[in-house]
């Protein structure tokens, strides 16, 4: 039996990477303007303080500004409110960004719907998701992670038209906007989530599956049709003792099993995750072109 090939989304993320470094400096030479990005931290979520110093640090690869607010958990949402309205109408920033999730006194909608959408390089204003929902509009940025997605297909020559694809979640963050994406790119989109009943008879009859669930290793071998696509989004920690951390990371696709089924797979780690960062500083390039008029 042949064995699936393994799409390297660290690899992917390098060269966009790269890509973006280049044009960062292209337009510093010809109109001075360097992209900066805003990013909101409430609390001391270990998890959250961690995605925002990789955020930061992949700003600095590539030559994007970064400023970083870090507040604690019991500051108000006005103040976080401040914040954002400071940005809004500061034009060294280009993208705001406020980690989520926030402390449960605030109230998450008013202060996602508070960022300006020009700056929404998280794309979860309401207005963003609904251009990518609506026939004929355009969002002004799509959210990362489902944007790593596709991207991951594209640069792997997967064509998405005409194919069945099966979203295994419906998050506002990852699995709603995944479905919308892949049905914009014309595949035909079944989603499913923690009410499907018999969840491993649609994923069946998937060419492309992507899976954004939170449960280690749900998606079985038996689950995948012969060659058909995985997008693993899954992030799981789970009790390793031989590793030095006491757990390590799977995704929501069982690997070991998938990999002899499917003609393609994304590793975890090593596959969506470092592409959602590469979507993130590829959004804020774009919001400072735009908002510069730079091409
Ligand atoms: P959420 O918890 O917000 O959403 C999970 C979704 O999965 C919900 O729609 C839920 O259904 C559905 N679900 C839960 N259990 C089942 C089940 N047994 N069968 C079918 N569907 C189920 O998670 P997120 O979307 O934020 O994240 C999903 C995963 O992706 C996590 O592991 C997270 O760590 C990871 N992630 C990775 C990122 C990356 O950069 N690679 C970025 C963001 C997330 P219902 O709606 O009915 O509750």
């Amino acid at each position: 039996a042949s064995v699936a090939k393994v799409i390297d989304g660290k690899l992917v993320a390098k060269q966009i990477r790269d890509e973006i470094a280049a044009e960062v400096s292209r337009m510093k030479e010809a109109v001075g303007v360097i992209p900066g990005l805003a990013v909101i931290l409430v609390g001391d979520r270990k998890d959250s303080a961690t995605y925002v110093r990789n955020k930061k640090k992949a700003c600095e690869s590539v030559g994007i500004n970064s400023l970083e607010v870090n507040l604690p958990a019991d500051t108000t949402e006005e103040e976080v409110l401040n914040y954002i309205s400071g940005y809004n109408d500061d034009p060294s920033v280009h993208g705001i960004l406020v980690q989520l999730p926030l402390p449960s006194h605030m109230n998450e909608q008013n202060v996602l719907n508070a960022v300006r959408i020009e700056k929404d390089v998280d794309g979860f204003h309401p207005l963003n998701i609904g251009r990518l929902a609506m026939r004929g509009r355009e969002p002004l940025f799509v959210p990362c992670t489902p944007k790593g997605c596709i991207e991951l297909l594209h640069r792997y020559g997967i064509s998405i038209k005409g194919k069945r694809a099966v979203v295994i979640g419906r998050s506002n963050i990852v699995g709603m906007p995944a479905a919308l994406l892949l049905q914009r790119e014309d595949a035909t989109v079944s989603v499913v989530h923690s009410r499907t009943s018999n969840p491993e008879e649609i994923t069946r009859q998937a060419d492309i599956i992507i899976a954004a669930v939170g449960q280690p290793n749900m998606v079985r071998g038996s689950w995948i049709k012969p060659d058909a696509v995985i997008i693993d989004v899954g992030i799981n920690p789970v009790d390793d003792p031989s590793s030095s951390r006491g757990y390590k990371l799977v995704g929501d696709v069982c690997y070991e099993e998938a990999i002899k089924v499917a003609s393609a797979i994304t590793p975890v780690p090593g596959g969506v995750g470092p592409m959602t960062i590469a979507m993130l500083l590829q959004n804020t390039l774009t919001s400072a072109k735009r908002i510069n008029s730079f091409q």
